[in-house]
């Protein structure tokens, strides 16, 4: 399974619909300073919903909708609302029906050769509210982490490694490398789904 295409839409510095597809082996995005390649980065992370220990650099969701005046905080006037789309390339059949079934609850989620993953955010004057959808369908942050689960894709893992990482983890101390090993080793997953359980 591959990612083949980004969709962006209103997110970050792509204030129009952007498409960005991507190869099946290697793909490289280069470009000046400043002109977005890290944002395509960060919306994969949002879209996915895989921020939780990979930082996107944005403080609060709504930083993520596009806004033309970006230098000047006082300009809100640009569109309240923003959304990714993942388009997953899943011909090898790396997650097959039922599994895509499962998460979405119902049969009707189309052909999943291809899965598509989307996250939106809407701003409201006094709320912001998220929506992820899978392949039309919308679901739950859980369903969409448990089914990106199954293929190896977690929050914890390494599928995504931010600019820095490499650095950190040589320069960090044996009690926090040895976090890291059980993220990598999956025991972390257990032990964030305890706290969680113990939440609700
Ligand atoms: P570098 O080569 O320096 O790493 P980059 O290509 O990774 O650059 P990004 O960090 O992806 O660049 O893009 C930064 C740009 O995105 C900045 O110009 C910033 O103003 C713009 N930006 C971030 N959030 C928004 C937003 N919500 N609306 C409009 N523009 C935004
Ligand atoms: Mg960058």
């Amino acid at each position: 399974m591959h990612i083949s295409e980004l969709v962006l839409d209103d997110f970050k510095s792509f204030g129009r619909k952007t498409r960005i597809p991507f190869y099946e082996d290697f793909t490289v995005i280069t470009g000046p300073n400043g002109s977005g390649k890290s944002n395509i980065i960060d919306g994969v992370l949002f879209a996915l919903g895989l921020a939780r220990t990979r930082g996107i650099r944005a403080e609060k969701l709504t930083d993520l909708i596009y806004n033309p005046g970006h230098e000047d905080d006082d300009d809100r006037s640009g569109p309240r609302e923003a959304s990714v789309t993942v388009v997953l390339d899943n011909a090898d059949g790396t997650l097959d029906r039922s599994q895509v079934v499962n998460a979405a609850g119902t049969e009707d989620v189309g052909d999943v050769d291809e899965i598509a993953v989307k996250r939106r955010v809407k701003e409201t004057e006094d709320n912001y509210y998220s929506y992820y959808y899978l392949n039309g369908r919308s679901v739950n942050l859980s369903d969409i982490r448990d089914l990106l689960a199954q293929a190896g894709v977690t929050p914890e893992g390494y599928n995504v490694v931010m600019q820095g990482d490499v650095t950190e983890i040589i320069n960090m101390s044996a009690g926090q490398r040895r976090t890291i090993i059980d993220e990598i080793a999956g025991v972390a997953e257990f032990d964030a789904k305890k706290e969680d359980a113990y939440e609700e």
